[in-house]
């Protein structure tokens, strides 16, 4: 009678320790991303700007919807590692930046960077694409994770935009500031994107609503040759001063006004029509991400392609 007691004592402690080795097993085969964030404590606070709610997030997690929301998929992978990490720089910038009271960070591209849900990013993927989309980008982040772009010991302001029509643009002509790692540089084919070059078209009437809406006092005779007249160019070759009538703007408030691609425009006055034709798309400053996949095809890695935008900058971890 003792010796069964005793056998079953021992099956149940033995069943008890294979059970906790294979839980253990279980654990270290399948740590995600999220579990990692959680002992780190690698958290953001979202601001989802269509609701006002703030979402806590693994910081790793964000960027994938970062990725997804601010570069083609169709892009190489080089080029989708150096957005992970530009992005992950740009989120810790703005951490340190404080820029909003509760959050770190929130999705809109116009003030700090876009991101996007798993789902809705679906949603607009052909359905055979959507799968091998996504894994594209967590391969880009995952294969970066944790690195940023630091300056002086400090995560640099990782600005970055859509195309930059083969130059990009300094700081100070668009926001009035500088820093030393963001020059103007240079970069081939980006003309082959379809964010290279565009038009917008507004009649006579819609101009003069335009600037009424900024500028009251507003004045233009069409009659004369120089209603409208680009005075000035910025060293890369964008728009720095526009008049229009009796005003003078610079690009950067043309751009807005009229609903520009960028301050790299020409226009022409056509009957009742003022067409403006406009190459590349954004601000201009920091990394361009047709530039980057177009490097990333001439064989650059992630690395090269974010030394190429930003310049005395070291890649951390
Ligand atoms: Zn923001």
């Amino acid at each position: 009678m003792k010796k069964i007691f005793f056998y079953i004592i021992a099956i149940i402690a033995v069943s008890f320790t294979i059970s906790i080795m294979l839980t253990k097993n279980v654990e270290t085969n399948e740590v995600s991303t999220e579990e990692v964030e959680k002992v780190e404590n690698n958290f953001i606070k979202l601001l989802h700007t269509e609701t006002g709610s703030v979402e806590e997030i693994g910081l790793e997690s964000y960027l994938y919807g970062v990725v997804a929301a601010e570069m083609p998929a169709s892009y190489e992978l080089e080029a989708l590692k150096a957005q992970a990490v530009v992005a992950r720089t740009y989120t810790k910038y703005k951490q340190n930046e404080k820029k909003h009271e509760q959050a770190d960070i929130c999705d809109d591209s116009k003030c700090c960077q876009a991101w996007i849900s798993k789902e809705n990013r679906f949603a607009r993927w052909e359905e055979d694409e959507r799968e091998s989309n996504w894994q594209k980008i967590v391969s880009a982040v995952d294969s970066t994770a944790g690195k940023y772009i630091i300056y002086e010991g400090q995560p640099i302001n990782a600005l970055f935009h859509s195309n930059s029509a083969g130059k990009t643009e300094l700081p100070i002509n668009v926001w009035g500031g500088n820093y030393p790692y963001l020059e103007s540089v240079e970069t081939s084919g980006e003309e082959a994107y379809s964010t290279y070059a565009s038009e917008v078209q507004i009649s006579k009437d819609e101009l003069i609503q335009k600037m009424l809406e900024k500028y009251p006092e507003f004045t233009i005779d069409f009659k004369k040759d120089d209603c409208m007249k680009i005075l000035e160019y910025n060293e890369s070759g964008r728009v720095k001063t526009l008049k229009v009538g009796n005003i003078n703007l610079s690009g950067v408030e043309a751009r807005t006004i009229f609903g520009l691609k960028s301050t790299n425009f020409e226009f022409l006055i056509d009957g009742d029509k003022i067409k403006f034709s406009i190459l590349g798309y954004g601000h201009g400053v920091g990394l361009s991400q047709s530039g980057s996949d177009s490097l990333a095809k001439q064989g650059k890695n992630f690395e090269e392609i974010i030394k190429h935008y930003y310049k005395n900058v070291e890649i951390v971890e």
